[in-house]
């Protein structure tokens, strides 16, 4: 008989009652074959060994099969014998925006060895559960080797890899109703085919002018869907239409539910794509053949919008290395084959949505590709009023929620709509309507700084700003401090804050890395110069001050060859860079050198210009933000700041 590397957990005595069973369907079986593929890299899982996991479904995928599988999966062999094994399976839907409840989960995970939570996707993953999983595995599309296999174990039929490639695209239960015993696969196909219709349009949601607060990008698009609409008519052609845009802004932002609110205000059909998401396939075959199916998508529901969410993570080509710019290389390549071709057709805009635009390859950004870029920004102070407005849904519509919307700068429409949310389950749980002061009881508790604390977040600031001016880094847009805290977090996250230009901060050179360092070190730098002493407001969390300069300087000795070593230890990412450093003394010592010398180099400007830093540390104390005017104003009284008298030629 043929072994099957998927049944690997099956070993008791069992065994061939377990196969036994598991052959008697179809679906389950392909179900089976994707969740212990998702399982690889949890050994305990297979083992049979304590574990808590919770599985994320393919989309559109039939939960209830993969949850029978997931059993199967689980329990192994005892399934078979009735054996009481300590094993849960549990299944979470998403329930159209309701937050995901902890509900019995918290006994489960107290009492049972093996817990596996089947769940829609992430939101429908409670926060308890990720505290105590070992791992949220997305459950990959059926492989065409799957299928093979499935068919040849539970219905004795052979399919060829071509039509195992077809079928693998089809949803598995239209599969398993089409596909029988002593049918002929070609025949099978084609009621494959004709079941198959294409997805109804989304129609609830908002449209564009329901979104508040996401700037350009609303122009843009309700330009857009006036010139779909004239071009459906003839009253222009194909080459008037912008046929591609990309979206940027922090999470959270609604770049998604902008795409979303596109479509529907174009009238249009949607593809939603998502890099990441297709990458976590893993081979690069199925990542791509993922990608060109939603391409095949948008082609065929012409006239349509195809999103491309967290396109930057394919990468850079120029700046990745090794296994990476390989597999990268060929996934930009293929993308751009996918855009290009697109681009011939009529009736496609794709829009690409990433956090960092400056991360992303330049030949996706040129003219004729996503060559118009809009940033969705944090909201103003009117748009957050709109967004909350938006999710109160008609609740309080004669108050004003200027002053709860005032509380709330710096937020995101997701922060908003949650607080909304919780103001709501207030309201429920006291069993009465929504009032203002809902919102407001949830909003932080605010409480002004204390006058030391401040100043030393004012000369942090102006530390980091005088080193950037100092050595050139960057350009410097705005520096500011903040005046009051969260007593609700227990303690101050960010004190304050220098914003550059973000073309700045692309490092290539030896110098360049040097600079951003000695950068990244002058808050911490200004503080032992004029304060006496640094404090621990500098590290302690990612992407804390010391964590940033730490990355450069491992990139710089250990994924660059830029320092003193030219060997590459590690690909440039967080993981690889810290897990090496921990077991590297000599790149453990190499990386503080660089760190410390970079240190006493900011240290030494600092010195160097005590003054414009005590200044620029007055000015802040007594506005919390300067503009790149004012720091230029503070500075120019000085001019001798404008070039480092020590800078070393690197
Ligand atoms: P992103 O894709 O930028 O991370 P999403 O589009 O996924 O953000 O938005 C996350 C959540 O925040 C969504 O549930 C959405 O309802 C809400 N949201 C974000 N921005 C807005 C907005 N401008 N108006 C209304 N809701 C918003
Ligand atoms: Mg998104
Ligand atoms: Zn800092």
């Amino acid at each position: 008989m043929i072994r099957y590397t998927t049944l690997e957990g099956a070993r008791s005595s069992n065994d061939s009652a377990f196969h036994a069973k598991l052959r008697q369907s179809f679906p389950r079986f392909l179900a089976y074959c994707g969740i212990m593929r998702a399982c690889r890299a949890i050994p305990q899982f297979r083992l049979m060994k304590p574990v808590v996991i919770g599985l994320l479904l393919p989309e559109g995928a039939d939960a209830e099969i993969y949850e029978s599988a997931a059993r199967y999966a689980a329990h192994g062999p005892s399934i078979v014998c009735g054996g009481l094994d300590s094993t849960e399976v549990l299944r979470r839907m998403s329930d159209r925006g309701k937050k995901a409840t902890d509900g019995d989960l918290p006994k489960t995970l107290s009492v049972k060895r093996r817990v596996v939570l089947v769940a829609e996707n992430m939101g429908c993953v409670p926060d308890s559960f990720h505290l105590a999983a070992d791992a949220v595995i997305q459950i990959g599309a059926v492989l065409p080797r799957h299928v093979i296999t499935a068919a040849k174990f539970c219905l004795q039929i052979d399919i060829t890899p071509e039509q195992a490639e077809f079928i693998a695209t089809v949803p598995v239960s239209v599969v398993a109703a089409a596909l029988r015993r002593g049918r002929p696969v070609a025949t099978a196909i084609e009621r494959m085919k004709k079941a198959v219709v294409p997805k109804p349009r989304e129609v609830s949601g908002p449209t564009l002018d329901d979104l508040h607060g996401i700037g350009e990008a609303g122009t843009w698009g309700r330009e857009l869907a006036t010139d779909l609409s004239d071009w459906r008519v003839g009253k222009i052609g194909w080459a008037d239409v912008d046929r591609g845009i990309l979206v940027s802004g922090p999470p959270g932002t609604g770049k998604t539910t902008f795409a979303r609110a596109l479509a529907r205000t174009c009238d249009v059909h949607l593809v939603l794509g998502s890099i990441a998401r297709w990458q976590a396939k893993g081979h690069l075959g199925d990542m791509l053949k993922a990608m060109r199916a939603a391409f095949d998508e948008a082609n065929r529901n012409a006239p349509s919008i195809l999103f491309l969410d967290e396109i930057d993570a394919v990468g850079d080509r120029e700046k990745l290395s090794g296994h990476n710019a390989q597999y990268s290389s060929e996934v930009v390549a293929a993308l751009l084959e996918c855009i290009d071709g697109a681009e011939g057709r009529e009736g496609v805009v794709i829009v690409g949505a990433c956090n960092h635009p400056h991360r992303l390859d330049a030949a996706l950004v040129r003219a004729g590709r996503l060559d118009r870029h809009v940033r969705i920004p944090l909201p103003d102070l009117k748009g957050r009023e709109g967004i909350l407005r938006w999710h109160l849904q008609g609740l309080l519509v004669d108050m004003d929620l200027s002053g709860v919307a005032s509380r709330t700068e710096g937020w995101s429409g997701a922060s908003l709509e949650q607080l909304v949310r919780q103001a709501r389950r207030r309201a429920r749980r006291e069993r009465r309507g929504l009032v203002l002061d809902d919102i407001a009881a949830e909003l932080p508790v605010l409480v002004s700084l204390p006058a030391e604390m401040r100043r030393r977040f004012a000369v942090h600031e102006a530390g980091h700003a005088v080193v950037c001016i100092a050595i050139g880094a960057s350009e410097i847009v705005r520096v500011s401090i903040i005046d009051t805290f969260d007593v609700t977090a227990g303690r101050v996250q960010d004190g304050g804050g220098v914003t550059l230009k973000e073309e700045g901060l692309r490092e290539r050179t030896p110098a360049q890395f040097l600079d951003r360092i000695a950068l990244v070190l002058g808050g911490l730098a200004a503080e032992e110069v004029l304060l006496g002493a640094k404090s621990a407001g500098g590290g302690g969390v990612r992407g804390s001050d010391l964590h940033n300069a730490t990355m450069s300087a491992l990139t710089f000795e250990a994924s660059y060859g830029l320092g003193e070593s030219l060997a590459y230890i590690a690909a440039d990412n967080e993981d690889d860079l810290f897990t090496a450093m921990r077991f590297d003394r000599g790149l453990q010592e190499r990386v503080d050198r660089v760190l410390m010398e970079q240190f006493e180099r900011a240290k030494r400007i600092i010195g160097e210009h005590r003054k414009e830093v005590e200044r620029i540390v007055e000015a802040l104390l007594a506005k919390g933000a300067l503009s790149t005017e004012e720091i230029k104003e503070i500075v120019e009284q000085q001019p001798r700041l404008l070039f480092e008298p020590g800078k070393k030629a690197v």
